[in-house]
């Protein structure tokens, strides 16, 4: 009897975080509808020149009640489900919008977006993404990124790196996120032909003092030299951080300690006025 009793409450309890989860699905539909997501922009630089070579869009979710939710509330909600790629299709729609505006200010920024694994293995997504192109005519393909994530998700590689040489083709440039977490991104890098690694933030948060982090993030930029790729490094959230990426060779960087994410409008007067730190050398306006 106990053990029937304990199967009802367990069964109860499934049936309710089952619930929930469709609930929540439902309730994220409803936001995407009803124009609750936006767009933060944080910008890419090259310490060394001083130049600002694009902005990576991340969502957020403006909650009537909650206010500004991190991705990482209601991303894993949706994994696995196909309002992932209705999500994914507006955020490079949006971009692709944002560009346009920035353009028709003076302002040509290129943007790079997050597409997961998932996204990229749909049939149809490079049609999908020429679709998206298409409505915005002003802005050229090669001003969008794609920087595809989890790559450990990534179950055809042959079919993936089809769609980056297709997309390729029509001018548009993939990175590979978080480079240096999957734990086979060799293979990874061999055998897509992206442009971009992203360093992981993980290695640059202990790079000062963790030597073991500093060489992957010196295995990794040497690694990108070999392959002819760009390398990246995210999460440099002080001066020192950039001024050792430097030294080791990396001069494109991207976090707080250059800019936190910020709203659209507020990036044509940060693109005008930012300066590299003084440590960081030849690039100054
Ligand atoms: P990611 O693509 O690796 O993006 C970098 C994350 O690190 C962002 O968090 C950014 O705000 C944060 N960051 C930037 N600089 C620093 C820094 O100096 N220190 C620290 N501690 N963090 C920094 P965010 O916006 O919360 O996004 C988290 C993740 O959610 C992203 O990681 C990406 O995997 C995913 N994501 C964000 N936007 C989208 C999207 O539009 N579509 C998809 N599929 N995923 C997205
Ligand atoms: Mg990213
Ligand atoms: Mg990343
Ligand atoms: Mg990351």
């Amino acid at each position: 009897v106990a053990g029937k009793n304990r199967y009802c409450i367990f069964d109860a309890a499934q049936d309710s975080s089952i619930r929930d989860h469709h609930e929540s699905l439902e309730r994220i539909r409803l936001a995407l509808e009803s124009g609750e997501f936006v767009l933060y922009y944080q910008p890419k630089v090259n310490m060394h020149s001083g130049k600002v070579i694009g902005a990576e869009a991340l969502i957020r979710w403006q909650h009537p009640d909650k206010g500004l939710l991190a991705p990482a509330t209601f991303l894993p909600v949706i994994e696995n489900h196909p309002l992932a790629v209705k999500m994914g299709e507006w955020v490079t729609d949006t971009a692709m919008h944002q560009m346009e505006l920035w353009q028709a200010a003076g302002l040509v920024l290129p943007v790079s977006v997050n597409i997961g694994a998932r996204q990229l293995q749909q049939g149809d997504f490079v049609e999908r993404l020429q679709v998206i192109l298409a409505k915005h005519p002003q802005v050229h393909p090669s001003c969008l990124e794609l920087e595809v994530l989890e790559t450990s998700a990534l179950s055809d590689m042959g079919q993936v790196s089809q769609v980056i040489d297709d997309c390729a083709k029509m001018g548009v440039k993939f990175a590979l996120d978080d480079f240096g977490t999957g734990y086979s991104s060799l293979t990874y890098l061999k055998r897509l032909h992206v442009g971009m690694l992203k360093i992981d933030q993980s290695f640059v948060r202990d790079m000062l003092e963790d030597p073991e982090d500093l060489a992957i993030l010196e295995g990794v930029i040497g690694l990108a030299a070999a392959f002819k790729r760009e390398v990246i490094a995210e999460g440099v959230e002080t001066v020192a951080h950039g001024t050792a990426l430097l030294q080791l060779g990396c001069q494109l960087a991207q976090g707080y300690g250059i800019a936190r994410p910020m709203p659209a409008d507020k990036m044509p007067a940060w693109v005008a006025t930012w300066q590299p730190h003084v440590a960081w050398g030849a690039g100054h306006k």
